[in-house]
């Protein structure tokens, strides 16, 4: 039976409070790279923000101009050392910090860092290397999805990855990192061998199966919040078909849509080589949005063009089949898509949703917002709301217990992506989105709501991104390993006993 004190504590834990942080604002004038400062190898550069808070460089330029963090410094690291020395002098002179890896990362959470130094992987920490004969492939911090795409295929091996190709590889994977492959071989958190990071104390450590365990578990889910991974091994597996995808690009006019997520429905849970994208956007600004259809089949062409073809007998506007490897895939899947979401600058508000089961009603009362949206505010022409309906095989056949991720039964993962230019319209947008995302709520085919956490906006309850079940656990470890909440800036979890 726990004590009333132990639960009281249970209790403080699972509401979500958050360790305070002092963010307080620091003169640029004390980042000095020398002895008495940051204490720099000769090899890190840095960069100190004018007056006004600028750069002199495009280094700070982020995927989304929306509630972003911002720096006083940003260390471009060459070593370990500069990571442990950085950590050291932000901690000791409480200035918050912020690792960058592919800098993708949107959540408004991050805006928490303010007149912050960030730790900028992105020069020294962006090697892929593949041992072939073992099966595995070693990725620096901030190496990217492409990077390890194209040095796994290279080899002739597969492993799974996030889908757009410049997303980082560890901002992706600490999360869970969902994607095409996972139907054959789980997540990419579920692929991790072991990792080197660097800790809030300014310990580095590795961690694996046999060493550091609590923290190997609670890195494979939540692990944006124990530390500075520099680097980490993961498995790969030989290639399958010689590595060629089946890629099917489908346009439907809204009056499908009903017939659509009803087909959809029917072949859920997905075979484990597929996956579908479904999008709503606007593929001419002159036209009414349509739902475009991203199929890709990593298995035998015949399997491949069978399933797309139930899909393009619902009478599309046009279907294209290709067969690509998978280092090419995002340059066609998605009619290219993949590769121009990658575009750095711009507004991104963005939200995100995890559904078991897509409700039909609700997708038409969706899309009829959404192209109210586009109509009232032209300047979200550029927005989409996509759903990604993944294979669940490869991802249940990894326990729950296995690690910190959480939600091993979600079906399809919602993104909104409002992308716009004018600041002025930020409310709207946000109300709009809210809106939409609310529809989504209502019907998740879940008892409770569930949102994979690099998808979630900054606003939801931790249990909702990490799972009312794993929240105790990873709270210890919070407190074990980052007690003073150092690594809270994205999607902080609370240090709890
Ligand atoms: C266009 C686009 C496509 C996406 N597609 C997918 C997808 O297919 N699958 C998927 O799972 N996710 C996807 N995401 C979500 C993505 O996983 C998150 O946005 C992720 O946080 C991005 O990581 P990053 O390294 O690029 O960004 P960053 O902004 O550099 O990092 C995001 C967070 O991770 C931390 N971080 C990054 N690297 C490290 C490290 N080495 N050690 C410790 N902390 C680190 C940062 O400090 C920050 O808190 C996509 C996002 C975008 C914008």
């Amino acid at each position: 039976m726990p004590s009333l004190a132990s639960l009281g504590l249970t209790l403080f834990c699972l509401l979500g409070h958050t360790v305070s942080q002092s963010f307080q604002s620091t003169s640029r004038t004390v980042l000095d790279r020398g002895p008495s400062g940051l204490n720099l190898s000769p090899g890190a550069e840095l960069y100190v923000a004018n007056k006004d808070g600028k750069f002199d460089t495009t280094i700070a330029q982020r995927w989304s101009d929306f509630q972003n963090p911002t720096f006083l410094g940003i260390v471009v690291v060459a070593n370990e050392n500069d990571i442990i020395n950085t950590i050291k002098f932000a901690t000791k002179n409480k200035i918050p910090f912020l690792t960058l890896g592919g800098t993708h990362g949107y959540s408004t959470t991050l805006s928490k860092v303010q007149n912050g130094i960030a730790i900028d992987l992105r020069k020294s920490f962006i090697s892929v290397s593949v041992n072939s004969a073992a099966n595995t492939a070693t990725v620096g911090g901030a190496a990217l999805i492409q990077d390890l795409v194209n040095a796994v295929h290279g080899a002739g091996k597969q492993t799974p990855t996030g889908t757009c190709p410049c997303v980082g590889i560890l901002g992706a994977a600490l999360g869970g990192g969902i994607g095409r492959l996972q139907g054959m071989h789980g997540l990419m958190s579920d692929n991790i061998i072991s990792a080197r990071m660097v800790l809030a104390n300014g310990n580095a450590v590795t961690v694996s199966a046999t060493e550091n365990k609590d923290l190997f578990w609670a890195i494979r889910g939540a692990g944006h919040n124990f530390g500075v991974v520099t680097q980490a091994t993961i498995k790969v597996y030989p290639q399958q078909n010689n590595g060629n995808h089946v890629n099917g690009d489908l346009i439907f006019t809204a009056d499908k849509l009903e017939a659509f997520y009803t087909l959809l429905n029917a072949q859920t849970p997905l075979p484990a080589p597929l996956s579908i994208f479904s999008l709503f956007v606007k593929l001419d600004p002159a036209a009414a949005p349509v739902i475009l259809v991203n199929m890709v089949y990593a298995g035998p062409e015949a399997e491949g063009r069978a399933i797309i073809a139930k899909f393009s007998a619902l009478g599309t506007v046009s279907t294209l089949v290709v067969v690509v490897p998978w280092n090419k895939l995002s340059d066609t899947a998605a009619l290219g898509l993949g590769n121009a979401v990658c575009a750095r600058g711009n507004r991104k508000n963005m939200f995100g949703v995890g559904l078991k089961t897509i409700n039909i009603v609700a997708m038409r009362d969706i899309f009829n917002t959404f192209s109210e949206m586009l109509k009232n505010y032209p300047d979200t022409v550029g927005s989409a709301i996509t759903i990604e309906s993944f294979s669940v095989q490869g991802v249940q056949a990894f326990s729950d217990a296995s690690s910190a991720y959480p939600h091993r039964d979600i079906n399809n993962h919602v993104l909104l992506n409002m992308a716009y230019s004018d600041a002025s319209i930020d409310n709207a947008i946000t109300n709009y989105s809210m809106a939409i995302r609310a529809k989504f709520q209502a019907n998740t085919g879940f008892p409770s709501l569930k949102t994979y956490m690099n998808y979630g906006r900054g606003d939801e309850p931790n249990a909702v991104l990490y799972g009312q079940s794993k929240l105790q656990t990873l709270g210890v470890a919070k407190k074990k390993y980052d007690p003073s909440g150092v690594f809270n800036a994205y999607h902080a979890i609370p240090a709890c006993n």
